[in-house]
């Protein structure tokens, strides 16, 4: 990984304020890295915090899988994805796919808060 990280980060609606918060919580580390989010994920986490974020489209219309295209060209360090384990999703086949194609490329996925912080802490 090169020092300055390309990081996607996308969240399920019952997950958004869990990230929000892990947002606000690393948003000195994250301002040093280029974020990109799906699009309510990161207009949600532009507007509350004022971050520079490329947005992709919302995840139900096409936005993981805009992700894992990203990650097939090499666009992508890590993906940050607080997905919610108890609801079902019209676009979990996008997230199956988002999440084998991560494993096809050997990029790290955090699901969880202490996998990301994991992660962003992670030195170059
Ligand atoms: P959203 O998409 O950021 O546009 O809500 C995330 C998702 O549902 O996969």
């Amino acid at each position: 990984m090169n020092t300055r990280k390309r990081i996607a980060m996308i969240a399920h609606d019952n997950r958004k304020h869990d990230l929000l918060d892990w947002v606000r919580c690393n948003r000195g580390v994250l301002l040093h890295h280029d974020l990109f989010a799906t699009g309510t994920t990161g207009a949600i986490l532009a507007s509350e915090l004022g971050l520079d974020i490329t947005r992709f489209a919302s995840g139900p219309p096409g936005g993981d899988q805009q992700v894992g295209a990203a990650i097939v060209e090499g666009r992508i360090d890590f993906v940050v994805f607080f997905s919610d384990p108890l609801e079902p999703h019209p676009h979990d086949v996008d997230v199956k796919a988002l999440l084998r194609i991560a494993v096809v490329y050997n990029i790290p996925v955090a699901c969880n808060r202490a996998t990301a912080d994991f992660l962003v802490r992670l030195p170059s």
